[in-house]
């Protein structure tokens, strides 16, 4: 708590207006997503369990792909309960910035029932204290108890890391085959080949910030194409959306003492998904199978917030 109150983010307390006896008698949870007392969730409503938000996330993707949403617009008394009383969102979802998939629709869910983290392959790989700080304020302040990290069919960011990967591994096939080639020739005027460097993978003179989220990404491709033991390249992308929703909940276990603590005491459960794009459907995948082995893990502050974190504390 202490650590929020010095960042000067917003407590919940500061958030939180107390509501009249009349407010809190329009509870109605059979509509919408959750119990809200207030037709849209408010800090007057009670957190939900990890466990209960999935059951409630599961309902409302069960509505979506079945076409029988209830997440509408909001009257103004809703706008009004949200401004005056603050949220309590039931879940933290970090997913995609793929305009196909808005989390908030594909869990038939409204303004204040869900805090969502949105970028280019759902990954904390760059920007990463944003994302980690970011999930920490939803946990420690708005006390989320469930942490879900969404992946998608059809990934264009991991379909791009999948090629650069391959294009890499392609590229220092051919290198080393070269090099091999050389040094078999009966020619030895080696000349060319010592004053000449090999172009380095993935070299380029006009580097973009895209292309580093894109390089930040590779491991993922290698570790899909190494469980898979080859395959094409839609096959190692498919399987690489999985490996990096791991990726992305290792990290946020193993840089964030916040959420590894209250995930080490059962009080958050950090859990993986991938969205698919024709059916609509989204398969949870439960826990991470590295959990247990990060939760005895030390832990540092991220990279990027590293200076600012000492000050703080
Ligand atoms: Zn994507």
């Amino acid at each position: 708590m202490a650590y929020y109150q010095n960042t000067g983010l917003p407590t919940a307390a500061s958030m939180v207006v107390t509501p009249a006896m009349s407010d809190v008698s329009q509870e109605d949870p059979s509509e919408g997503f959750g119990p809200s007392k207030l037709g849209v969730r408010t800090t007057v409503d009670e957190p939900l369990s990890a466990s209960q938000a999935i059951e409630v996330l599961q309902a409302g993707n069960r509505r979506f792909v079945q076409g029988d949403v209830k997440a509408g617009g909001l009257g103004p008394d809703m706008r009004r309960a949200l401004a005056s009383h603050g949220q309590r969102p039931v879940a933290t979802v970090i997913g995609c910035a793929d305009s196909r998939c808005p989390v908030e629709q594909l869990f038939d869910a409204r303004p204040g029932d869900l805090f969502v983290l949105r970028n280019a392959g759902n990954t904390c790989t760059h920007a990463e204290g944003s994302m980690v700080g970011s999930v920490e304020y939803s946990v420690a302040i708005l006390e989320t108890k469930m942490i879900l990290v969404l992946g998608h069919t059809g990934c264009g960011a991991i379909m791009g890391a999948t090629k650069l990967f391959l294009e890499r591994s392609t590229q220092k096939y051919i290198e080393m085959t070269c090099r091999k080639d050389a040094q078999e020739s009966t020619d030895q005027s080696t000349e060319a080949s010592e004053s000449e460097q090999p172009p380095q993978p993935g070299c380029c003179k006009k580097k973009s910030t895209l292309l580093g989220l894109l390089d930040a990404l590779v491991p993922v491709a290698e570790q899909a194409c190494v469980e898979l033991e080859g395959g094409s390249t839609e096959e190692i992308a498919a399987h690489a959306v999985k490996v990096n929703v791991w990726r992305t909940i290792n990290f946020l276990l193993s840089y964030s003492l916040i959420i590894r603590e209250k995930v080490a005491s059962g009080e958050v459960e950090l859990q993986g998904a991938v969205y698919n794009m024709s059916s609509g459907a989204v398969e949870f995948l439960g826990k991470s199978p590295k959990q247990e082995k990060l939760l005895n893990h030390d832990g540092h502050v991220v990279p990027s917030m590293g200076g600012l974190a000492r000050q703080v504390s």
